[in-house]
């Protein structure tokens, strides 16, 4: 018998490129507009803001870029509030700190994961009795699922208070039939190399609000005033997405939805695994057909499964493949400890029980079949 060879672990979600991605970043090269903006950028922001029907695009070097210049705007500072959702990636709470506002975390829907219009009205109502100014809200669009926009909108527009969504997993999905990153006051997106498309790092601000892009594109390339001698007023930031990222922005874009496609398929696999399994479900599976599938989840309840989340993690770990806790909530993060928060318990409760399956678009046929042959040998020994 001879040792198979070593293969390289399967992970979450690659970055899935290939000859399309090549020819437009060679053609980006070639026309020798490469740092910092260009025509490609250009038409970049004007595909992605028609894409998501936006009137402004405001290509950026990461989401998290995005985030930190629209809060800017919305007048995030030392003594005021920003609500994030306590079940996301610490880049949106990170955003929220780089202003100096203070980040109040709110726990979420416990089916979805989403933020929870009851615990946001909670927090709201509190902040403002107590004379506390928040300067937004930032819902976040989780795995791929877009937040209840139609209900959060109505509360922050009863407080006066503007939504910044916070679209960086859930680029080409859709809520009440608007594309996610068309919702709020502005939103940001990410094309970092683990979402749904990627320049291998960068983001994106879109808004209708003109002014607010204009100022956005300003504080983004160092707050130049327009004179010879680079005239400053203000302080300004360097996270504009250079022309050569841009070319792969584009390919990726025109592959989106095929993408989508794939990461679908991966889904529907994975409820076909797990139906009938008892104490086992695929996390957000009802009603996802809206949704862009970024990451797939199953939610493990021990004691009806006589297995746990973390037993799965372990047994696929062995068998080379990546799996994942859900974000753990940023109220148990140990730089955020003694943040104010509202919570009800679902964001530990999803932690403790939620797990993210590899989910990409680029996993090839036979690492696809080595994904749930382990699966049902796991699922098989414990029936
Ligand atoms: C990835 C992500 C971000 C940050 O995007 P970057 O481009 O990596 O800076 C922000 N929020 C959420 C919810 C994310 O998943």
């Amino acid at each position: 018998m001879t040792a198979a060879p070593p293969r390289p672990r399967i992970l979450l979600s690659s970055p899935d490129v290939g000859e399309r991605e090549q020819e437009l970043v060679a053609e980006a090269i070639a026309s020798g507009w490469i740092a910092p903006l260009g025509p490609k950028v250009d038409e970049f922001e004007a595909r992605m803001a028609e894409r998501c029907g936006r009137g402004h695009a405001v290509a950026l070097s990461s989401g998290t870029a995005a985030l930190h210049l629209a809060l800017l705007e919305l007048g995030a500072r030392a003594g005021t509030a920003v609500i994030v959702p306590t079940m996301t990636f610490a880049a949106t709470a990170n955003a929220v700190v780089y202003t100096g506002a203070e980040p109040v975390f709110v726990d979420c829907d416990p089916e979805t994961g989403l933020l929870s219009p009851e615990l946001l009205e909670r927090a709201l109502g509190e902040l403002t009795a107590e004379g506390t100014r928040v300067a937004a809200v930032v819902p976040v669009d989780l795995l791929g699922r877009s937040a209840d926009y139609p209900r959060l909108d109505a509360i922050c527009e009863r407080y006066g208070v503007p939504v910044l969504a916070d679209a960086a997993e859930a680029l080409g999905a859709s809520c009440a039939g608007r594309p996610a990153g068309s919702y709020g006051h502005a939103a940001a997106l990410s094309f970092n190399g683990n979402k749904i498309m990627t320049t291998s790092g960068g983001g994106m601000l879109l808004t209708d609000d003109g002014a607010l892009a204009d100022r956005v594109r300003y504080l983004s390339t160092q707050a130049r005033q327009p004179a010879v001698h680079y005239e400053h007023t203000e302080i300004g930031y360097n996270y504009r997405l250079s022309n050569v990222l841009a070319a792969l922005g584009l390919a990726q874009l025109e592959r989106l939805d095929g993408m989508i496609g794939r990461r679908r398929a991966l889904r529907e696999q994975y409820a076909a695994a797990f139906a009938g399994v008892p104490g086992a479900s695929v996390f957000q599976r009802a009603g996802d057909a809206a949704d862009n599938c970024w990451l797939t989840a199953v939610l493990v309840d021990p004691e009806t499964a006589g297995w746990s989340s973390d037993d799965l993690r372990t047994f696929l770990d062995g068998a080379g493949i990546e799996s994942r806790p859900l974000w753990k909530p940023m109220h148990r993060q140990p730089v955020f400890a003694g943040a104010r928060s509202f919570l009800d318990g679902s964001a530990d409760h999803l932690f403790a029980t939620g797990l993210t399956l590899p989910s990409g678009s680029a996993l090839t046929a036979e690492q696809v079949e080595t994904v749930f042959r382990a699966l049902g040998t796991f699922l098989g020994e414990r029936r």
